[in-house]
């Protein structure tokens, strides 16, 4: 039931704001609401006039408000009202100060920028709500229900760290524990990556609604034009969270339609705090929570906001940790596993790899062949053009025959001068041919600063029940024949 003209009893009020065009601004659209309406420059003029004399309700508007600066003096404001309603003004971007404030004492509070018929209607329904005797018994406060759905979303937010060692992966149980706040119909979450490139990660809720079907894109987002209008966007550019009480507010009416569309009415953007050595950047990305209808937080609410977007932020830090990790270990085993000089596999390497390969060769029963070459006369190479040189031809070797392999064969750098390839699926008489081709590739490959030069091979395919380490003797006594056959030619292994 809305008050008539008349009955509505009248108030006192007390409005707080810097800028004396902000006063004249409420005082023409609202005096009407108020009996008396006082106006104060600042949070000091304020209480001066409320020892003068006491105000039934204290309305603080936060636009032109130096609030960083001020915050000792509003909060103190806040905390010595006496009890007395207050109602915040609280333009769209300035939206973090309100936990803070809040610690002082409760308030209420409405996001600007409202238009001054809007503004009239929004401080005279509050001024009712806080004001007037109830007019029904008080059903229970919600405050354990609230309290409930908050702990259970945190507790399931917290379950979603358990898939931490996937950020996408991590972002979407996240998105899905978001869910469970009160009124959320769709939540997402942004990450920033190198480069300033912020990425939509996850997101979950209305079947119909892709974000980044709403935005025009996934990536990038930072460069978008939205960047400025939607809450997500707007929190992980300024790491400040920012409540959009109504999607025409933001001025996009491409994006309030797009939105409204789905049924949603008010957006929440959190900005996910970076963390880790460095933290270059403002954030680590945001929390965006989209709301069926537009609704105030309560202290509590704020509060588990920024819990949340802790809780996303050591989430993502784990992620990127376990990420890190995997890459320094693959690094590891590179250099665990690889000749640095060519970047084939080492000799230890190749060994592991030719029992494994001849494991596989006796359970499937498929032909295993292991081809040696070693360069010929190498010692003269680095005689007449010095060791530099003769590097060199190590690697134009090794690349002339990695060019020539299948996937699944493997070129190892057995010692100095001398290569092996094991070769799966490969019979002697497809080694010999491979073998033949490697020779005839080598001796025409041109090598930087020198002659061209040549290999010996040999060639010598598993037997049925040998061993890996007797096919390489028989592979090595084949390749010392190649030798003594006078060289740049191929030997088969005796079986
Ligand atoms: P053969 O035809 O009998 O194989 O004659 P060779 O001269 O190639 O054989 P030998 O074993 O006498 O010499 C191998 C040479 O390879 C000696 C060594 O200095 C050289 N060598 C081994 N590893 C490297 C390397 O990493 N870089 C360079 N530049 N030379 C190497
Ligand atoms: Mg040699
Ligand atoms: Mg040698």
């Amino acid at each position: 039931m809305s008050q008539q003209e008349g009955v509505r009893p009248a108030y006192s009020g007390l409005y707080v704001n810097p800028a004396g065009q902000r006063r004249g601004e409420f005082q023409r659209a609202c005096a009407g609401l108020f009996d008396g309406l006082r106006v104060a420059d600042g949070a000091e003029q304020a209480l001066a006039l409320l020892a003068q004399q006491p105000a039934d309700v204290l309305v603080l508007d936060l636009e032109h408000c130096e609030i960083g600066i001020d915050l000792a003096a509003l909060g103190h404001l806040v905390a010595q009202r006496e009890g007395r309603p207050l109602l915040v003004l609280c333009p769209y971007t300035n939206a973090r100060w309100l936990p803070a404030l809040m610690a002082h004492g409760p308030l209420d509070y409405v996001i600007g920028p409202l238009a001054p018929d809007a503004l009239c209607r929004e401080v005279g329904a509050r001024l009712d709500a806080a004001l007037l005797p109830p007019r029904a018994p008080a059903a229970a406060t919600p405050v354990e229900a609230e309290l409930a759905a908050l702990l259970a979303v945190r507790s399931r937010a917290q379950q979603a760290l358990a898939g931490a060692d996937d950020g996408i992966r991590f972002g979407e149980r996240l998105c899905a524990a978001l869910l469970g706040w009160p009124g959320v119909v769709h939540a997402a979450m942004f990450q920033l990556h190198e480069g300033g490139d912020l990425r939509l990660e996850a997101q979950h809720g209305q079947a119909g609604l892709d974000l980044a079907g709403v935005l025009g894109r996934g990536e990038r987002l930072l460069q978008s034009p939205l960047r400025h209008a939607f809450p997500g966007l707007l929190a992980a550019a300024s790491g400040e969270t920012v409540l959009l009480d109504a999607v025409d507010k933001a001025h996009e009416p491409e994006l309030a339609r797009a939105l409204r569309g789905q049924g949603v009415q008010m957006v929440v953007g959190l900005p996910i705090p970076a963390s880790g050595p460095g933290a270059r950047r403002p954030t680590a990305g945001a929390l965006c929570l989209l709301f069926g209808q537009a609704r105030p937080f309560s202290r509590a609410q704020l509060a588990a906001f920024e819990d949340l977007a802790q809780l996303a932020a050591f989430g993502l830090r784990m992620a990127e940790l376990m990420r890190e990790n995997e890459e320094l270990l693959g690094r590891v085993t590179q250099l665990a596993t690889l000749d640095a000089l060519t970047n084939v596999a080492n000799r230890r390497h190749g060994e592991y790899l030719i029992e494994q390969e001849v494991k596989r060769a006796r359970r499937y029963r498929l032909p295993l062949a292991l081809i040696a070459f070693d360069i010929d006369r190498f010692r003269n190479i680095n005689d007449a053009y010095g060791h530099p040189v003769g590097d060199m031809a190590l690697r134009t070797v090794a690349d002339t025959a990695r060019g020539l392999l299948r996937s699944s064969d493997v070129l190892v750098r057995a010692g100095g001068e001398e290569f092996q390839v094991i070769a799966p699926h490969t019979s002697a008489i497809d080694g010999l041919k491979m073998a033949e081709k490697l020779r005839a590739a080598i001796e025409a490959a041109e090598i930087p600063g020198c002659d061209h030069l040549t290999v010996s091979l040999s060639v010598a395919q598993l037997g049925e029940l040998e061993s890996g380490d007797s096919l390489a003797v028989r592979v090595n006594a084949a390749l010392a024949r190649a030798k003594r056959a006078g060289r740049n030619c191929v030997e088969l292994a005796m079986q």
